[in-house]
């Protein structure tokens, strides 16, 4: 929907294809952490994705404000604590000096009420954004700007000699100039057909919701166990399970007992209260730490978000400019050669 705006915004007629239901985005599903998880660990191209994403949200919630109900506050920029220590530290650090990312040594107890002691590391412009609310501003805004909306799973894509024919699921065509497939955990059915084999997988993810009172979880809490995200009103979000190769999205008694554990250990007074929701999502996983965008190979005017894994969401903005970029035959910021779907090197 993102790259919808900023191809709407050129004045271009867009349609989204959508299967929704059928298939729910992990979009909706994921925690809206705006960064990486341990983003020292993940190689420059993914770094490239991610920097500034705080920002970069920053701009676009200014704009959505108020459609669907966006709240400011619906980014919440409280900051990200991680536990690192010994070696990880150092490069922590060293990652945050390069990519100009402010960073200090804190104890947990600074960031998490009543937790018990830990060394940590404190990086106060990470922030976390509710993304179910962000989709529907976003939904809002592009009906808004006339961008049509079709809800319908697209079986085929058809190269022309410049674009594609969409095969839908009611039996409709639709063709156009430029095509950008971005399916999700699906994405791979719809390019394995055009000859692109790339090692994308679904990946499972489960999550909690626990309402507390606002403030008791005072920013994002991240160790190698799992994570606590607070939200603006309280609520707080325990993440995150991942099982590779599984598509299903139903929430299991698993994955519940599994986060329950890790948020009571974090934050002991969560092993008396009742989670309020608990969901699933399937992740569009891939065996490389950062995504596929750009042409599809051997096609004039297809292109392509695959293998978003972890970080579709972080990296939305900068993935979005760059294909709009590439499908508009602008210059990219980003050297797209490091996303290319015929899988050049970084
Ligand atoms: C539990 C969990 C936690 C996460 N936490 C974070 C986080 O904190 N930060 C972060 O950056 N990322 C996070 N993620 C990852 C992030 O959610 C994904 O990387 C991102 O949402 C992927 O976006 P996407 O547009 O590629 O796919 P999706 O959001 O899944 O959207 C794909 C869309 O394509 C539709 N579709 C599928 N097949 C077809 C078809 N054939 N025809 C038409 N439509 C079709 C689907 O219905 C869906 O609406 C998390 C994910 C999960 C599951």
């Amino acid at each position: 929907m993102l790259s919808a705006l900023n191809l709407s915004d050129r004045g271009l007629s867009v349609t989204v294809i959508d299967a929704g239901g059928q298939r729910p985005p992990a979009s909706w599903a994921g925690g809206g952490i705006l960064s990486p998880l341990f983003a020292w660990r993940y190689p420059d191209p993914m770094n490239r994705l991610s920097h500034d994403a705080t920002a970069r949200y920053r701009g676009l919630v200014e704009r959505l404000r108020g459609k669907a109900g966006l709240r400011a506050s619906d980014l919440n920029e409280s900051g990200l604590w991680a536990a690192v220590d010994g070696d990880e530290r150092r490069d922590a650090l060293r990652w945050a000096s390069s990519w100009g990312v402010r960073c200090q040594a804190a104890p947990l107890s600074q960031h998490l009420s009543a937790a018990p002691e830990r060394d940590g590391l404190w990086f106060p412009d990470i922030g976390n954004l509710r993304n179910p609310r962000l989709l529907k501003a976003l939904r809002a805004a592009l009906v808004a700007q006339r961008v049509e909306f079709v809800n319908a799973s697209v079986e085929a894509v058809r190269p022309g000699a410049i674009g594609a024919e969409l095969a839908l699921s009611h039996g409709g065509r639709v063709t156009a100039p430029r095509v950008l497939i971005g399916a999700g955990a699906w994405t791979s059915t719809l390019l394995e057909p055009l000859g692109v084999d790339l090692p994308l997988f679904p990946a499972k993810g489960e999550m909690l919701l626990y309402r507390l009172p606002p403030g008791r979880v005072r920013s994002i809490v991240l160790t190698d166990e799992g994570y606590l995200i607070p939200r603006a009103d309280g609520a707080v979000l325990a993440g995150s399970t991942l099982k590779a190769g599984d598509a299903t999205t139903y929430p299991t008694v698993t994955g519940r007992w599994a986060l329950q554990a890790m948020a009571a250990s974090l934050l002991p007074e969560l092993a008396s209260v009742t989670p309020s929701y608990h969901w699933a999502g399937v992740r569009p996983g891939s065996d490389r730490d950062w995504p596929y965008l750009g042409p599809v190979p051997g096609t004039r005017g297809v292109f392509a978000a695959a293998g978003l894994h972890r970080n579709g969401l972080v990296a939305a903005p900068a993935s979005a400019e760059l294909l709009v970029r590439l499908m508009c035959g602008e210059t990219p910021s980003l050297d797209p050669a490091a996303y290319s779907l015929s899988g050049a090197p970084s």
